[in-house]
């Protein structure tokens, strides 16, 4: 290589130098654009977008004010690089309504040289209005201010810079007009189910009032229909116990009675489905006995069953348990609707009342299957999975009876208590109910020794015992009146109060051993008047009966709670009555035996018995009884009852069921 020199001429020197400070340029304005790009695209979120975009212009390029007016639909917005951000009714800016309405940048060029700031910074300023565009839509206009460079020197970059701000801003309004769609969904979405949750706290708050004033109602309603049934009832059986009754007049008390029986069975009916209706419903488990429960209640259907002709057997397995811990109460419900309804719906035939029981694991607890089989209408298979339904009666409607709710309740019991009720059936061959219950076993000396007087009619008070007196505390006047007339009738003293205040009183002059406490009264109720006396001297010695109508479990705890000894349910049945005093007060009766039972019958109405009656009397029986003449046997038994009263209630009671026959065997010998 020499070291000769190259001489370039002077313009071609110049122009070469002048590309070179212009690549410089360039580069330095891309590096400009680059580093404003970068700077923006740090932030995140339309406003802090925007922010990032004045600052970093600010920053880089310069300017004493940096504005950005964008829309938003048709809103309009104002953004300053001091953080300054506002909503605009409208646009004044002339230069910016022009830039947003042609899409076109300007420029204008201020003189400051009037100003007295003569420095060689405001000789030339200038401020831009420079159109943000995403193809031919202008979705922002930016102003600067007092910037000392002239656009053109930057004009070369400035679109690459704009539309890339374009976009970001673009980019940022979709989100955030997004957003802020689904914010105003989502904003709606809560409003609604807020709407929906007050709607439904409204639903529910009006379904709890109404099931209260169901309650309510259904306390009402059951005190005012239960309370008049027991003084129909009431009266009715105290009436049987006249002895001077002619054979018309008794047969009119048992139709008075057993129809006020039906009534009541159909009161209760409905009152238990709308206690179950009202989630009222509460299983009282307790330790009894079993075998005598099943008796019992086969014992009361019988009569029916064989009223109508049909056959009632009781088949038990040997491993059925005797003493069991189950509710009595339900249990005893569930068998009574399941065979008065084999008896309501068989004519003719028998009706089974089969009980197993299969051991479980658990060798204290067992699996008691109760079958009632009947022979007798049988329910069409389209029917069978309805009659569980409340008020559903199916098959021919003149063969329905009661309510509907019979099996409904059945059922519910059965589920509350852990178990189920199925049937099969058969069109006229007849049908098979089961229920399936999970009991404990439990040893007979868990039980409380209860009073079982079965029916037995109390007679009179047994010799060699105190006078008692008995305190009847009760609003009502036929209520109290039958009360009175059956304590009297067996040689207690009574007296008498009409509410809570006067019984208070009475208790004090009179210092009764006994009180049957009504609930409701007026004045003072019942359980109020409880509380007042175990708070008097010997208050704590008086044994206080509630007599209610309530048939609310927590009403009934509630006198015992205020003091009461125990709780006799209305409408109650004499013996009842006789047995809680008994078994409070330890007080003996004198019994006749009950006249109905089969086993009392065979008891009293035997050969010995009836031969020593007068031999007349005999003759003109038999003589009767052979004609199968009703009025003429129970004139005939009338004039025996002067003779041997008890044997006379049972003849009429044969007399009155048409068992002519029984009496007639037992006059063989004659
Ligand atoms: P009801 O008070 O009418 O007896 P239930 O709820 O006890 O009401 O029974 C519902 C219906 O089921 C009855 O009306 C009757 O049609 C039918 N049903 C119940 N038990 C029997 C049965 N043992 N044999 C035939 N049909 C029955």
């Amino acid at each position: 290589m020499s070291d000769e020199l190259i001489t370039i001429p002077v313009a071609e020197w110049n122009k070469l130098k002048q590309r070179a400070t212009k690549l410089a340029l360039d580069k330095s304005y891309q590096q400009l654009v680059m580093q404003l790009m970068s700077k923006m695209s740090e932030a995140s979120g339309l406003d802090n977008v925007i922010d990032a975009m004045l600052r970093s212009i600010v920053d880089v390029i310069g300017g004493a004010n940096l504005i950005l007016y964008y829309k938003i639909d048709a809103d309009i917005f104002y953004a300053d690089v001091y953080g300054l951000k506002k909503h605009l009714q409208q646009l004044d800016d002339e230069g910016v309504i022009s830039a947003f309405a042609t899409g076109r940048a300007s420029e204008y060029e201020h003189d400051f040289s009037d100003t007295r700031m003569l420095t060689a910074a405001f000789t030339n300023a200038y401020t831009w209005i420079y159109p943000l565009k995403v193809g031919s839509t202008v979705i922002g206009v930016f102003k600067m201010e007092s910037l000392h460079i002239a656009m053109r020197d930057l004009y070369n970059q400035l679109p690459l810079f704009f539309n890339y701000a374009a976009l970001v801003l673009k980019n940022e309004i979709l989100g955030y007009t997004r957003l802020q769609d689904i914010n105003n969904l989502l904003q709606q979405e809560i409003i609604i189910r807020k709407q929906t949750e007050q709607k439904l706290v409204a639903a529910k708050d009006e379904a709890e009032a109404a099931n209260r004033a169901k309650s309510i109602f259904l306390a009402n309603m059951s005190h005012e229909l239960r309370t008049p049934m027991n003084a129909v009832l009431g009266f009715s059986q105290l009436m049987q116990r006249d002895t001077d009754l002619s054979p018309e007049q008794r047969e009119t008390l048992n139709i008075i009675n057993n129809s006020g029986r039906h009534l009541l069975e159909l009161i209760n009916d409905v009152l238990d489905m709308a206690k179950i209706e009202a989630g009222r419903v509460v299983i009282e488990n307790g330790n009894f006995d079993l075998g005598a429960l099943v008796l019992n209640t086969i014992g009361m259907m019988h009569e029916r069953a064989e009223a109508k002709g049909l056959e009632l057997l009781l088949d038990q397995s040997s491993n059925f348990p005797r003493f069991v811990n189950s509710d009595e109460a339900k249990l005893r419900q569930i068998l009574l609707n399941l065979i008065g309804n084999a008896i309501k719906y068989t004519q003719k035939g028998r009706i089974i009342v089969r009980l197993t029981a299969k051991d479980l694991p658990d060798i204290r607890r067992c699996s008691l299957i109760f079958e009632i089989k009947d022979t007798g209408i049988g329910i069409a298979k389209q029917d069978l999975p309805f009659i569980f339904d409340t008020f559903v009666q199916v098959g021919r409607e003149s063969d329905q009876q009661g309510s509907g709710l019979g099996l409904r309740i059945t059922k519910q019991y059965a589920e509350l208590m852990g178990g189920q009720v199925t049937v099969t059936s058969e069109l006229d061959k007849g049908s098979s109910f089961t229920l399936t219950l999970t009991v404990t076993k439990v040893d007979q000396s868990e039980i409380i020794n209860k009073l079982a007087l079965d029916g037995k009619r109390v007679l009179g008070l047994a010799a060699g015992q105190p006078v008692y007196r008995v305190l009847i505390v009760e609003d009502q006047l036929e209520n109290r009146l039958l009360l009175k007339k059956l304590m009297e009738f067996v040689g207690f003293k009574v007296f008498e109060a009409v509410n809570g205040k006067q019984g208070v009183e009475q208790f004090i002059h009179w210092q009764p051993h006994f009180i049957w406490m009504d609930r409701r009264m007026p004045i003072m109720d019942g359980i109020t008047a409880t509380q007042k006396i175990r708070t008097l001297p010997n208050g704590d010695k008086v044994k206080i009966i509630a007599v209610t109508a309530s048939v609310f479990t927590e009403q009934r705890q509630e006198f015992l709670n205020a003091g009461a000894d125990d709780i006799v349910g209305k409408p109650y049945r004499d013996d009842e009555i006789f047995a809680c005093m008994t078994k409070h007060l330890g007080v003996r009766f004198i019994y006749d035996e009950p006249v109905n039972e089969k086993n009392v019958t065979g008891q009293l109405l035997n050969e010995p018995r009836l031969k020593q009656l007068p031999e007349e009397l005999l003759s003109e029986l038999q003589q009767a009884v052979m004609s199968l003449d009703v009025e003429q046997s129970l004139m005939v038994i009338e004039k025996i009852r002067a003779i041997d009263a008890p044997l006379a209630d049972v003849l009429a009671d044969r007399v009155t069921q048409f068992d002519f026959e029984a009496i007639t065997k037992l006059l063989d010998w004659h």
